[in-house]
């Protein structure tokens, strides 16, 4: 089984839970820029330094640093049966470098599955999962604005991949075992 697959979907929709289930059942990797930028902030490496503050304020960072991320990432020779991007693309000049990117490997994206949570359910999780995990950016303001800096800037990329016949609707409302049975039918169905 080969795919090449974008996850999408707002702070808090159930992303990584899905994209880390996908990785077990699939063995193909997840690639989620959000835990690599907090891995490299951990590090103290350049490029931590250079994204902390987005990170702690809830901001985008800027697009050349994700798409010189994903390049190198998908060079990696793991990548060669599929990938499930979690949290990349964010914004359209992001999606049009990965469509470019891809065209160059001569492999273009197999479906978008878009996960599809309202705003009280979104803040009532990552509010939920402020609790137990330690982020910065899991603090009541930032979260919020996050679901902003959602709407505003990544929100376009549904009708973006919608032109493209590539986007699968995906009801994240639901318990995540329900969801991921929505998604594997979606998966099966790209043959
Ligand atoms: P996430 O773990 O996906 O919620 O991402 C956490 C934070 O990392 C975001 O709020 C942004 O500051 C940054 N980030 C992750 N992915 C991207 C991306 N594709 N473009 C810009 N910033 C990103």
């Amino acid at each position: 089984m080969a795919a090449d697959i974008v996850l999408l979907g707002p702070p808090g929709s159930g992303k990584g839970t899905q994209a880390a289930r996908l990785t077990a059942t699939y063995g193909i990797p997840q690639i989620a820029t959000g835990d690599m930028l907090r891995a490299a902030v951990e590090a103290g490496t350049s490029l931590g330094r250079q994204v902390k503050a987005y990170l702690d304020r809830g901001e985008l960072v800027p697009d050349r640093l994700v798409v010189d991320i994903i390049r190198h990432r998908l060079a990696e020779p793991d990548t060669h049966r599929g990938f499930i991007l979690d949290g990349f693309p964010r914004t359209v000049p992001q999606a049009e470098a990965l469509d470019t990117l891809l065209a160059e490997l001569q492999r273009p994206l197999d479906a978008v599955l878009y996960l599809q949570v309202d705003r009280q359910s979104l803040l009532d999780r990552l509010s939920h999962r402020a609790e137990i995990d330690q982020r910065s950016d899991d603090r009541p303001e930032i979260i919020a604005h996050r679901i902003d800096v959602f709407l505003d800037q990544t929100a376009p990329l549904i009708d973006y991949y919608r032109r493209q016949g590539k986007l699968k609707l995906i009801d994240g409302e639901r318990p995540p075992e329900q969801v991921a049975a929505a998604i594997d039918q979606v998966i099966r169905s790209l043959g």
